[in-house]
């Protein structure tokens, strides 16, 4: 009963990257550089284990951002000549690279730290790819010029790649979709569609974590604008759960979601996010016990999965660490209430 997790990334040491940042600068380059990328992740597998977690991810250590960590490895697309663009409904500038021809892969993407991952931690592992909407909409589209074509063009090599994730002996596959809470009515329709292709073929558990961002100032701004209730989700959820999709990961602790929209996820696992990425409070064990108590007003005790509201990559890693203790024991205190009935 459950199962606790990260939604994706977790802070880079200052050793690997810039700290406090979206998009890190490295602080080495070549074999180095591939190294202390697998050193880092060796590090974060240790301490979510140690923190007691129960599914294990690589932290996104090896990538620069959760989106361009792919795009890089594909080809078509000129990351020598981005352009700033407004993203997510124009909510934040970018700096994105180009789609200058029909996208294909340059091989694997994540080989390497996948099957690092697979090699030291006994755990189940859950490894994180942007979905194909959320690709779409950070890239300048110089080719076809159509959001649609190009997303079921990235839905194949997303597709490709998570096949050979699952060889590599990943347990759960998740595709990133923070625009599914942008652009409301092609995310339940188109949006849906090219994650099912992305996720087609894959006997292994298949996932989407949708988000209203990293805690970073333009997206704590953009919450504040949404009113006294966020009722994103109520558009995508019933598209959803008639897909094939198992796990639905959402913002709860600290968010104006209404709990109540869960219900709208029958059958799937609900990935309930009871960590708050957007301030350094570190939740109590109680809070967070709590927090999976409301959830559980909806959402079967066996369905439900702890999870964090987004990834902690701009924290500091003090902070970070200590909000993976609060996950675990909120989880376990929470399992305990259950017990006592
Ligand atoms: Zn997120």
């Amino acid at each position: 009963m459950f199962d606790t997790a990260i939604a994706g990334s977790l802070p880079k040491p200052d050793w690997l990257a810039e700290t406090g940042k979206l998009w890190p600068q490295w602080r080495s380059e070549g074999a180095a550089l591939a190294q202390a990328k697998l050193d880092a992740t060796l590090l974060w597998i240790k301490l979510q284990e140690d923190a007691g977690l129960s599914v294990i991810g690589d932290g996104e250590q090896s990538r620069q951002h959760f989106v361009h960590g792919f795009l890089e490895r594909v080809a078509g697309i000129d990351f020598e000549h981005k352009v700033e663009m407004g993203i997510r409904g124009d909510r934040y500038k970018a700096m994105v690279p180009q789609v200058v021809a029909a996208p294909a892969l340059k091989g694997r993407v994540h080989a390497a730290e996948a099957r690092f991952l697979r090699a030291h931690t006994q755990h189940p592992i859950k490894f994180t790819l942007p979905g194909p909407m959320t690709l779409v909409d950070t890239v300048a589209d110089r080719h076809w010029g159509d959001r649609v074509r190009l997303a079921m063009a990235f839905a194949e090599l997303l597709n490709q790649e998570a096949l050979a994730l699952q060889a590599d002996g990943v347990d759960v596959v998740q595709f990133d979709e923070p625009a599914f809470n942008v652009f409301l009515d092609e995310a339940a329709t188109w949006g849906v569609q090219a994650l099912e292709r992305a996720a087609a073929g894959l006997r292994c558990k298949t996932a989407v974590h949708i988000c209203y961002g990293y805690g970073i100032q333009a997206n704590i701004d953009w919450k504040q604008s949404l009113g006294q209730e966020w009722r994103q989700y109520e558009r995508v959820f019933p598209a959803l759960a008639a897909s094939r999709i198992d796990q639905v990961s959402l913002e709860c602790i600290h968010s104006r979601v209404p709990p109540e929209l869960m219900a709208l996820l029958a059958g799937k696992e609900v990935m309930v996010g009871v960590i708050d990425v957007a301030s350094d409070a570190v939740e109590t064990p109680e809070e967070v016990a709590d927090t999976i108590g409301r959830a559980l007003q909806f959402v079967p005790r066996d369905k439900l999965i702890a999870c964090t509201n987004c990834g902690l990559a701009p924290m500091s890693r003090a902070v970070a660490e200590a909000k993976l203790r609060a996950l675990a024991a909120g989880a376990a205190l929470a399992r305990e209430r259950c017990a006592r009935g």
